[in-house]
């Protein structure tokens, strides 16, 4: 009985793991894909949390790896988008081998520090490095969802543009979103600047000057979030305002 009720009471919590059906999926770059889960009891998020995702296999091995959630804090649906780690152990797994149909187990969310929530008004900079890309696309939905007029800049850094996420979604354009996008390996013949790792110079003109007080948003690799944040704050964007997730190893 006590340990009904228990059960009870954590069974709302973002701390239960949930069981997840992939209903959809879809192409989002050479490397990337978006999978589509209906769960039943999902509590709702906010843009820019991450959950948990846990695979278990018929021997009983189990192994759990982040993800960022994708999709409009509206949603009803969980959207996940996932980049291949080519020696990984879950990218390729969710990817290539998980069918339409097929259960995981989710639990989440996760993060209360990097959201970005439509209460906020000031300016707002986005600054993504490949994946890191995702749970600052889920503020641009949020934002469209809400039709909040916060002005946001995105500043984008990709490989090449067969890399680059929601590629079509962010080309049909958002009425006070900016975006600009860092090549790193190879740019498109129409890019205005030669490929190259985020420099100060681009964060400082297609971003905002720090006496706006924006809240910066920044997310990727290990490597690529602690030079964004460090050429922020070189800046002068106050530190306070830096918000940064951390996806991985540096790269
Ligand atoms: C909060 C959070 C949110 C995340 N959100 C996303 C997301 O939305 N989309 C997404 O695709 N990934 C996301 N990740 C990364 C994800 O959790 C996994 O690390 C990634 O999918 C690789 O897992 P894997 O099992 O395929 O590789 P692993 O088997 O764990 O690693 C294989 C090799 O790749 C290296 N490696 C591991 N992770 C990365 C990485 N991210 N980049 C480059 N090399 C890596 C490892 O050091 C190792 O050498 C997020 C991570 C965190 C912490």
């Amino acid at each position: 009985m006590a340990r009904t009720a228990v059960s009870r009471r954590l069974g709302g919590g973002p701390l239960r793991w949930r069981a997840a059906r992939l209903t959809d999926r879809r192409i989002e770059s050479e490397a990337a894909r978006t999978l589509v889960f209906e769960v039943p009891g999902w509590p709702g998020h906010v843009a820019g949390q991450h959950l948990d995702v846990r695979l278990t296999a018929e021997d009983g091995y189990s192994t759990q790896r982040s993800y960022s959630v994708a999709s409009a804090a509206e949603d009803e649906n969980v959207e996940l988008t996932v980049q291949r780690v080519s020696d990984g152990e879950v990218s390729p797994y969710l990817l290539d081998d998980l069918a339409l149909g097929d259960l995981v187990e989710l639990r989440g969310p996760v993060g209360g520090w990097f959201v970005w929530r439509p209460e906020q008004t000031e300016p707002v900079l986005l600054v993504g490095g490949g994946s890191g890309l995702v749970p600052l696309m889920a503020m641009v939905r949020t934002r469209r969802a809400v039709g909040s007029r916060t002005p946001f800049r995105l500043v984008y850094s990709v490989r090449s543009p067969e890399y680059q996420l929601f590629a079509s979604e962010l080309r049909r354009g958002d009425p006070g979103l900016d975006k600009t996008y860092v090549y790193t390996r190879s740019a498109p013949p129409e890019s205005p600047r030669p490929p190259g790792r985020v420099t100060a110079s681009d964060l400082s003109s297609a971003g905002w000057p720090p006496d706006f007080e924006p809240t910066c948003y920044v997310c990727g690799s290990t490597g690529f979030v602690e030079k964004a944040a460090g050429l922020l704050v070189a800046l002068g964007h106050h530190p306070g305002r830096i918000r940064t997730e951390r996806f991985g190893p540096s790269g």
